[in-house]
């Protein structure tokens, strides 16, 4: 970018004004005009990790996290997963079924089946398939290939498996089970799995290897994988909870808060019945011409009832695994795929927004056990597009307001209703011991030795790297509200207001007028969107104030706000 071209973007920051989120924009932008040799040669770390922390956006690529971030954060913005040390490319092609086991054909759109069987084996495999070689039709078994979870496992180490979809689902399953078909998750689902019932010697259904597998923490969704009758009799819930396994289990929120350790048996949180809700209430796209949402259209909290969020269960998660001997954990947002099949822009921006809040809370952990790997990447690229804005740029299309206070159009183009999995390559970035071997263009199958350790690691002797000043930056605030509301919405419902925050301990937002307070909320350290309603009928000019307090400093975010009569 010219000097001049940027001079016009900062203008056009300032030009916002009432969004107030030019100095956010400002402070979060990295621009690396600055020399980065010495920071990046000071983030290799050769070590082997102690801990490994995996976080998988299901059919997150490189175009969803622009979408979620222009939504989000503005188009300057960046999120923890943008500024990772060390980044890279991942392919992500698998195989199809044939007759010759020397030659599979390629194929070149995966699901999450052989996506995740790729990282966890090291090895390709076809679709819908689950850490199990490929075969010459989806109904013949393949070979079984150990998974990290497993080899980690028998190192001595925790494992945890987390995700927001049925956790039998394909990428948490492909972590420690084996089996010809994802459909087969529960006893009863078995039809087109006959060699791996149980009752015919086999492993059994993918919620009864899970539990076989005896991973310390399942938390996720899938409550009726679980509730099913295993060929013995009993529940697989009942089955995890006997004297063999010992599984304490709970089905809450609260009830998650309630398990400080493993002391009594490993954890099986189900949260759900089947896939858990999305942060944000669904924005359809609408089949072109027609559009849905519009320029001033923010998307909506949505009533997760008793459930955790993802960050809530990656916190559980990391506390409960945390030991000397380490652990290795996967974690996945799993909705962002789900959503983009239906063509939810709001839910899929949502998900990857809360994907990067458990990176943040894996971060934290990192910031005081070093020897912690984190991986942050997706399975396989999706259909979500931005475009130009004009009715005929796509089959279906959504638009919304971003943080930058301007229209962004997506659009979904792999099929006229509901969208599909397409083959790009995809990001894959990383912090901490051996992050470094994410960089280049890797392929997914690659992860599978750095997961578990590529040492020693070889770095060229030569005078230490200056280490990087470790000055504490202030907050960071982005602050969105509603421009106007009538006087009974404010009393009502209430005016909505979505902020987004970095480098916070406490964030609050009050709603003030002429200096008086109407209402005010404490939000979560990384903000979030909430509604404020005034207790007295008020009119004119409102003031939405945001106060972020951080180890670096106190920062401030005013926007206004018009109420009607
Ligand atoms: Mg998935
Ligand atoms: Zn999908």
């Amino acid at each position: 970018m010219s000097r001049r071209r940027k001079g016009l973007v900062a203008a056009g920051v300032l030009a916002l004004g009432g969004l107030a989120i030019g100095s956010a924009v400002q402070a979060v932008t990295p621009g690396f005009s600055d020399d980065r040799s010495a920071k990046l040669a000071s983030a290799i770390n050769p070590e082997k990790p102690r801990n490994v922390i995996l976080i998988i956006g299901d059919g997150t690529d490189d175009s969803m996290i622009t979408a979620a971030r222009n939504y989000e954060l503005g188009a300057a913005g960046r999120f923890a997963l943008d500024e990772l040390p060390f980044t890279g490319e991942m392919t992500t092609y698998g195989l199809k079924t044939g007759p010759d086991p020397k030659d599979y054909p390629i194929a070149y759109v995966s699901d999450s089946a052989p996506t995740a069987s790729g990282w966890s084996t090291g090895k390709k495999t076809v679709d819908s398939r689950l850490s199990q070689g490929p075969s010459a039709a989806d109904t013949i078994p393949g070979t079984d290939y150990e998974t990290v979870l497993e080899i980690y496992k028998k190192q001595g180490k925790r494992t945890g498996n987390v995700s927001t979809a049925e956790i039998t689902d394909a990428t948490p399953a492909a972590a420690a089970s084996h089996i010809n078909l994802r459909a087969c998750q529960g006893p009863t689902d078995m039809a087109s799995c006959t060699a791996a019932k149980k009752s015919n010697g086999g492993k059994g259904s993918i919620a009864e290897q899970l539990v076989d597998n005896k991973i310390d923490v399942i938390l996720g969704g899938g409550l009726n994988r679980f509730n099913q009758a295993t060929d013995a009799g009993p529940t697989v819930l009942d089955y995890a909870k006997s004297e063999k396994l010992k599984y304490q289990t709970v089905q809450t929120k609260s009830g998650l808060a309630g398990v400080t350790s493993l002391a009594n048996g490993p954890i099986l949180g189900l949260f759900t019945t089947g896939n858990m809700t999305p942060m944000f209430t669904p924005l359809t796209a609408a089949a072109a011409p027609a559009i849905a949402g519009g320029p001033t259209t923010r998307c909506d909290t949505a009533d997760r009832g008793d459930q955790p969020t993802l960050s809530d269960m990656t916190t559980k998660a990391i506390d409960l695994l945390d030991n000397p001997n380490g652990f290795f954990l996967q974690v996945e947002s799993a909705m962002v795929d789900k959503q983009e099949h239906a063509s939810d822009i709001c839910g899929a921006i949502g998900d990857l927004v809360e994907m990067d809040k458990a990176l943040k809370v894996a971060q934290n952990y990192q910031a005081k056990h070093p020897d912690t790997l984190i991986i942050v990447t997706g399975d396989h690229a999706h259909s979500t597009q931005i475009v130009g804005g004009s009715t005929d740029d796509g089959k279906q299309l959504a638009q919304v307001q971003t943080a930058d206070g301007d229209p962004m159009t997506v659009a979904y183009s792999t099929n006229a209703v509901g969208s599909d999995h397409t083959g790009t390559q995809i990001r894959v970035a990383a912090s901490g011991p051996q992050a470094a071997n994410v960089t280049g263009t890797i392929d997914q199958t690659d992860l599978f030795g750095t997961l578990l350790g590529r040492t020693p690691s070889k770095l060229p002797t030569g005078p230490t790297p200056p280490a990087p000043p470790a000055a504490q930056p202030k907050p960071v605030v982005a602050l969105v509200a509603d421009k106007t509301i009538s006087a009974k919405n404010l009393q009502t419902s209430g005016l909505r207001i979505s902020t987004n925050v970095a480098g916070a301990t406490s964030v609050k937002v009050t709603l003030t007028k002429g200096g008086k307070t109407l209402a005010s909320k404490t939000l979560s350290q990384y903000g979030e969107t909430v509604r404020l309603k005034a207790r007295q009928k008020v009119s004119g000019a409102v003031k939405v104030v945001v106060v972020a307090r951080g180890p670096g400093g106190t920062k401030t975010k005013v926007v206004t706000a018009t109420v009607t009569r």
